[in-house]
């Protein structure tokens, strides 16, 4: 059976954190605005549930956090327990209750939670990973890799379970922010830092984004990845059966690919054999 991996934005862009490195605008939303939210994500779950002839991973990629309302909770719940689904995994700050875990098919449903040591205390955070590993919860651990955060990295490193992958992530706004120590030290934290420390040149470049994986919108239009600005390739909702015909093998039109959820995809950097089918919730298959 095909394989797509799908990243899901919807409108919702709130956020209860306000991290100081964060790239997104933060913005309050209304009850309104979460009500339509919740409609076109419930809107999502019911075309996937009927997109029976194809393997779906899907990662979803709010602008804001999401996890805390409890409607991409039993998204995800329910996602979790469809056949054709492989994976059903969410980007969060880790806020939000856990327990709907336990109602979730538990080799579908996976986090990808990060870590803001500016905005939570660490005992908060490492209560709440805890309780993913009582579950018995697949999740992966990430920081933004500040040199200020280093003692604070370091601190989390040990006192995770050690089955839980902890990434890191390069602050790559000054391309000379790292010195080799600071490389040195992240990448013996996380094996695979350096290669987020870099924009991999991409253009011209095979890559998976467009073809086996594309990013859906709250209205359903279907691009590519979430960094390459194009007109949608098509919409889920009113292109039918004539959608999958709007995904093809294309080359990278971008200079470079930084970000892990982009270049993962990117063919040339053999990223699918290092993670496997945790490619989306960012857990390394070894
Ligand atoms: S938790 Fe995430 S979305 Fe919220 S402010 Fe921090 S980086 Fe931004
Ligand atoms: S290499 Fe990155 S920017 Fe280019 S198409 Fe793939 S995911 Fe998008």
């Amino acid at each position: 059976m095909k394989r797509w991996n799908i990243l899901y934005r919807g409108p919702l862009s709130s956020c209860n954190y306000g991290c100081e490195y964060c790239p997104f605008a933060k913005t309050r939303n209304t009850r309104e605005e979460l009500k339509d939210d919740e409609t076109r994500l419930l809107r999502f779950v019911d075309w996937v549930a009927h997109q029976t002839d194809r393997e779906i991973g899907i990662l979803m990629t709010p602008w804001g956090e999401a996890l805390i309302h409890r409607y991409y909770r039993d998204a995800i719940r329910q996602l979790s327990h469809l056949p054709h689904v492989y994976r059903v995994a969410i980007q969060t700050n880790l806020s939000a209750p856990v327990d709907f875990l336990r109602d979730c098919d538990l080799d579908t449903a996976a986090l990808w939670t990060t870590y803001h040591p500016t905005q939570v205390r660490f005992e908060k955070f490492l209560s709440r990973c805890q309780d993913l590993d009582d579950i018995g919860a697949r999740y992966s651990v990430g920081v933004v890799a500040l040199k200020e955060a280093e003692d604070d990295i370091k601190k989390l490193h040990a006192a995770l379970n050690p089955n839980t992958y902890l990434w890191l992530n390069a602050y790559k706004r000054d391309p000379r922010y790292y010195e080799e120590s600071d490389l040195k030290t992240f990448a013996a934290i996380d094996p695979h830092f350096r290669t987020n420390t870099t924009y991999h040149d991409s253009l011209g470049k095979a890559c998976r984004a467009g073809h086996e994986s594309f990013t859906i919108d709250g209205e359903g239009n279907a691009r590519r990845c979430h960094f390459v600005d194009e007109p949608p390739l098509g919409n889920i909702y009113r292109d039918g059966n004539q959608f999958p015909g709007k995904l093809q093998p294309q080359a990278c039109p971008n200079q470079t690919c930084g970000c892990h959820i982009g270049y993962v995809h990117l063919k040339t950097m053999g990223m699918d054999k290092v993670y496997g089918d945790g490619i989306l919730e960012r857990i390394p298959a070894e």
